[in-house]
């Protein structure tokens, strides 16, 4: 399992916030759906979390998944993927930064970090005399599992 910089005990409070904040109901399902990201701590697709969800929350359907993952990526506590063919994949946001390595056959997901490249996408930026806040990084492969096939 992933290590987060928060435990989930500190996200679940900063949801509550952002719930008041957005003169929303609490609703147990927003919170199964954050958990069950959280627990997993890979890349969920909504199918993947209403199947996990639908077994405490009764009245889940997909479009309330769909509807919730907005949510929780516009606030920030999630953010999402997009993997070719599949659609998106979700995972928490305060996870540590990492780039991901996605199959285009199977859609595993494979998790990197590189400081080389890390530091030459802030040099690119800085002979713009711009400072980097942000970047996303999606290599598309065939994986070796695939490539034996
Ligand atoms: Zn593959
Ligand atoms: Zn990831």
């Amino acid at each position: 399992m992933k290590k987060y910089k928060e435990s989930f005990k500190t996200i679940l409070d900063r949801l509550h916030l952002s719930i008041k904040k957005n003169n929303l109901k609490n609703s147990k399902q927003r919170e199964f759906v954050l958990k069950a990201i959280y627990d997993d701590g890979g890349h969920l697709s909504p199918e993947d979390i209403f199947a996990i969800t639908r077994k405490t929350c009764k009245n889940s359907s997909v479009s309330s998944i769909y509807r919730i993952l907005s949510f929780l990526e516009k606030e920030g506590f999630v953010s999402s993927i997009e993997v070719d063919k599949t659609g998106k994949r979700y995972e928490i946001a305060s996870g540590l930064h990492h780039d991901h390595i996605i199959c285009l056959e199977c859609g595993r997901i494979e998790e990197f970090y590189n400081d080389e490249i890390e530091k030459l996408q802030i040099d690119v930026v800085g002979s713009y005399n711009a400072k980097l806040v942000g970047h996303d990084m999606l290599l598309y492969v065939v994986c070796e599992d695939c490539l034996k096939q």
